[in-house]
């Protein structure tokens, strides 16, 4: 194959984030020459990982930790990664809920073993998460692309899609113990709205039934090794991934038969100005976001002395006590409260991956959903939420570094507010994202797609909106 000179790639992607890089493997190994460039001095978005300032060698994840959707993704996984370092590490528990009670709501990652630990649930548990997780593998493809469109397997994505729409709140009736209902609508929080909006329960589904199918777990030596492998493969293809690089406007691209941009609807309006036709810039206009992410990455000595022995097992735990609390704490957070007892997500790693303690010390990762830019101090709440299941945690904690929404939104242009999902969930920007067409991944600009998490199927380490607006870009490359 004869490569163009790096200043003249056949496509230009903004952005290094897992699904810029996934965009940009899917037109390599087609054959073209893509430059991915990105402002950062490292690649990877979400997956980065840094080393903490003050224990050489021990790692934190700046944003991913756990990753259903990652080793689930139908993209990835056609990927040789693993021969680029990537590996995944299975905690013997994949999340954990715990209660007040001392108990926890348990996902293991064999089903059976679920529905076993559920008791009374279980049943339950298995005619809705079980029915999604036999079917993840055959829907992969239609779950995790655009909602209008033709879908691959039409009667078993429409049998799948209808209890997806409802609410979780609708849906969390259907357990008759705190600990089931709890333990989905923990999942389904990451949707990170209200749970009484309709299609949280997809969400809850989605990644409760990945969970199954492919756990939930971390990489290896930290979510870097997602993005590392990711760039090594790309460059094994011939591409290039350029750092330190801000894209402005349009003049700090290269010419290029087609762009890519892992950026926001409302990044992509600003660089591209007067390029962007009226309609387009006007639906850049009105796209929300959400609530944001507060984080405080813990170094701990020893073990977290979960009171639920399961905890102490898992890899990721939910911290919002049983449904009703939760249910609560996400619909004011959603209306700009900051809440005393916010959801908290904690990871784990060590538990999976035993080369991420140091001399003793584990590296604990927790964030809290709180209102969009919120600036209150959310550290004394999300280290309370966890005193709250594990007495004790705090003697332990060796040194804490926060990050907030607005820190967040300074390192990555894309957590508008604090906002981790690329746009709120509301249903219209879940349906229309960012407009409702088989292809909403092409813009009105000739030769420009959005390919990041503001596009189908959202927020996760998937890649699978990189991939969808690569395979939209190839039609063109190869017309
Ligand atoms: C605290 C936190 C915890 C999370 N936990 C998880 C988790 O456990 N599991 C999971 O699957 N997901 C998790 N996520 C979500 C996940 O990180 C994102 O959904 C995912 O990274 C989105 O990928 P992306 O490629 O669309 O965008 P990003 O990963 O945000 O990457 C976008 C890239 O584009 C670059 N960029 C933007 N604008 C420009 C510009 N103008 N010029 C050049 N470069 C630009 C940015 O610097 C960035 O590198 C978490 C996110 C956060 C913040």
């Amino acid at each position: 194959m004869v490569r163009t000179r790096l200043s003249e790639p056949d496509a230009v992607v903004v952005g290094a984030g897992p699904n810029g890089l996934a965009a940009a493997l899917t037109l390599a190994r087609e054959g073209f020459k893509v430059t991915v460039l990105e402002r950062n001095d490292e690649p990877g978005g979400g997956t980065r990982t840094y080393e903490d300032p003050q224990v050489p060698g021990l790692l934190h994840d700046h944003c991913s930790a756990v990753h259903p959707l990652g080793a689930g993704s139908p993209f990835l996984r056609t990927l040789p990664l693993g021969e680029h370092g990537l590996e995944w590490c299975h905690a013997p528990i994949a999340a954990a809920h715990p209660l007040d009670d001392g108990t926890a709501g348990v996902v293991h990652r064999d089903l059976a073993a679920t529905v076993a630990g559920l008791g009374a649930d279980g049943q339950t548990w298995d005619r809705l998460v079980g029915a999604a997780a036999r079917r993840f593998d055959a829907l992969g493809d239609d779950l995790l692309g655009p909602i209008v469109g033709v879908p691959r397997h039409p009667l078993a994505t429409a049998r799948a899609g209808v209890p997806a729409l409802l609410p979780a709140t609708v849906t969390a009736r259907s357990f008759e113990t705190q600990a089931g209902a709890a333990l989905f609508g923990g999942i389904a929080a990451h949707a990170v709205t209200r749970l009484d909006r309709p299609l949280t329960t997809a969400v809850g589904l989605l990644l409760a039934a990945a969970g199954h199918v492919h756990g939930w777990p971390v990489a290896r030596g930290g979510s870097q090794a997602i993005w590392k492998a990711m760039v090594s493969l790309l460059e094994e293809l011939g591409s290039e991934v350029v750092t330190g690089h801000h894209v402005g406007s349009f003049a700090d691209i290269p010419r290029a038969r087609v762009a890519l941009f892992d950026t926001t609807p409302t990044g992509l309006a600003w660089i591209v100005g007067d390029h962007l036709p009226e309609r387009e810039r006007r639906r850049a206009g009105r796209w929300r976001y959400g609530p944001a992410a507060a984080k405080v990455d813990f170094v701990v000595r020893g073990e977290v002395p979960w009171s639920a022995p399961d905890a102490r097992r898992a890899g990721t735990l939910h911290l919002g006590g049983d449904f009703e609390e939760l249910a609560a704490a996400e619909a004011a957070t959603v209306d700009g409260v900051l809440v005393e007892r916010p959801f908290t997500l904690v990871s784990q790693p060590h538990v999976a991956d035993p080369s991420r303690e140091v001399d003793g010390l584990v590296p604990i990762w927790a964030y809290a959903h709180v209102p969009h830019g919120c600036v209150e101090d959310v550290a004394p709440l999300i280290e309370g939420q966890i005193e709250r299941f594990a007495p004790g945690f705090g003697e332990r904690v060796v040194a804490r570094h926060v990050t907030t929404p607005a820190e967040f939104e300074a390192d990555n242009p894309n957590l508008v507010g604090g906002d981790i999902t690329g746009g709120a969930s509301l249903p219209m920007q879940l349906l229309a994202r960012p407009r409702l067409s088989p292809d909403p991944y092409r813009t009105q600009i000739p030769g420009v797609w959005l390919c990041s998490s503001s596009t189908p199927p959202g927020g996760g380490v998937h890649g699978m909106a990189g991939y969808h607006a690569a395979r939209s870009a190839l039609k063109v490359l190869t017309a």
